[in-house]
């Protein structure tokens, strides 16, 4: 079943379009990250559910009740929504135990009771409870943030970048906590954010944002492995992308005869893959037989568990032209060195771009 419905939602702000027929289904108990660069139209779309703005056009409903049509407006504060904004938004005159308490209805030892329990449950220690929220860390203000929203027990709770403020290495902790956090309590959440590798593991639904449109939603894998066009393929990831011929399943390129997951034929299609689908051998010392193509490396980029080469292909009009360069993700120890000799081959299927 699903949880949250929106149905063509359109939003201008005078002549500046924010969001454009936006359609998407977030099924219960789901954790669905909508992604997009900047300014495409990720809050404006999550302020919209919370119920701070209304839409110009278009419909959106939770577990079956309408929230907004063209006749029916339900204010924010009827939602059952928890909404943590992108700077936390805590109140400053008040502590962290005032805070998490804030809409509470309980009163006296229980509330005291029911605010330790949420504080706990976002892993902040008991004596946090009478800091200021100027004495916190950007990781702990998010976190009182999240309690208070959670104290509300949403029917659906909506993230606004909510990892953004904190650095790598508690970024990923934080998130895994989070996550952990929202399905054990079973809360359907959406959560926002520009940072693609954030989305692609958080996210069970992800859906991309592009110009206050929605262009494409379903599985991270999916989306990272058969993105609709090249765009999307670029922000979810490396990806390269070469021109082919596709006939009865195969690309004929500069790689050579590639399987692609598509079977229509066509003179003229773009295909894409991912830089860890190219492997590399090297050809040493003399010349390799064998599968894929002969190719130089003009580029070593070393960055620990992983390297990224640039290789060049042999260039198949005998060195008028340069052979095409491709990027290679390689394990960061074994990867060979610029100026080798190797053989390219590639690992599963090719995806034809814009035939999916
Ligand atoms: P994102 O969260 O993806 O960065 P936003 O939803 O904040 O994007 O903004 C989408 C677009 O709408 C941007 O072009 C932004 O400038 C514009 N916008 C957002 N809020 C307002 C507003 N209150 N008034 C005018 N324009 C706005
Ligand atoms: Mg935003």
């Amino acid at each position: 079943m699903n949880a949250l419905e929106l149905h063509s939602i359109s939003k201008f702000y005078g002549s500046q379009r924010a969001l454009e027929n936006v359609s998407l289904s977030v099924p219960t108990g789901s954790r669905t990250v909508i992604v997009g660069p900047s300014g495409s139209g990720k809050t404006t779309l999550l302020r919209m559910i919370a119920g701070f703005e209304f839409p110009d056009t278009g419909s959106l409903s939770l577990n079956g009740q309408t929230l907004v049509d063209e006749t029916h407006e339900v204010p924010a504060h009827q939602r059952l929504i928890g909404y943590v904004p992108q700077d936390g938004a805590l109140f400053p005159h008040m502590t962290v135990a005032a805070n998490i308490g804030f809409g509470l209805s309980t009163k006296g030892e229980a509330k005291q009771q029911r605010i330790a329990e949420l504080m706990d449950s976002v892993a902040l220690n008991a004596n946090m409870a009478n800091r200021w929220p100027h004495e916190l860390s950007g990781g702990q203000q998010q976190r009182v943030a999240l309690a208070r929203a959670l104290a509300q027990q949403p029917r659906l709770m909506l993230l606004d970048e909510p990892f953004s403020a904190l650095d790598t290495g508690l970024r990923g902790a934080m998130r895994k906590m989070v996550a952990r956090l929202l399905s054990d309590a079973g809360v359907t959440t959406i959560l926002v954010t520009h940072d693609q590798s954030e989305a692609l593991s958080f996210a069970d639904q992800l859906a991309v944002m592009r110009d206050g449109r929605l262009v494409q939603s379903g599985h991270p894998l999916d989306l990272y492995r058969y993105p609709d066009d090249e765009q999307t393929a670029l922000f979810l990831g490396d990806a390269v992308v070469m021109p082919a011929r596709i006939e009865a399943g195969w690309a004929h390129c500069d790689l050579g005869r590639i399987p692609v997951n598509n079977h229509r034929n066509n003179n003229s299609a773009q295909i894409m893959l991912r830089p860890e689908q190219l492997q590399l051998i090297s050809i040493q010392p003399s010349p390799a037989e064998g599968p894929g193509c002969r190719a130089v490396v003009t580029d070593r980029d070393f960055s620990g568990n992983t390297c990224t080469l640039t290789v060049e292909l042999q260039s198949s009009t005998d060195g008028e032209q340069p052979g095409r360069s491709l990027m290679v993700r390689s394990s960061g120890m074994y990867a060979p060195p610029a100026g080798s000799a190797v053989q390219v081959s590639t690992i599963g299927h090719a995806h034809v771009l814009g035939e999916s």
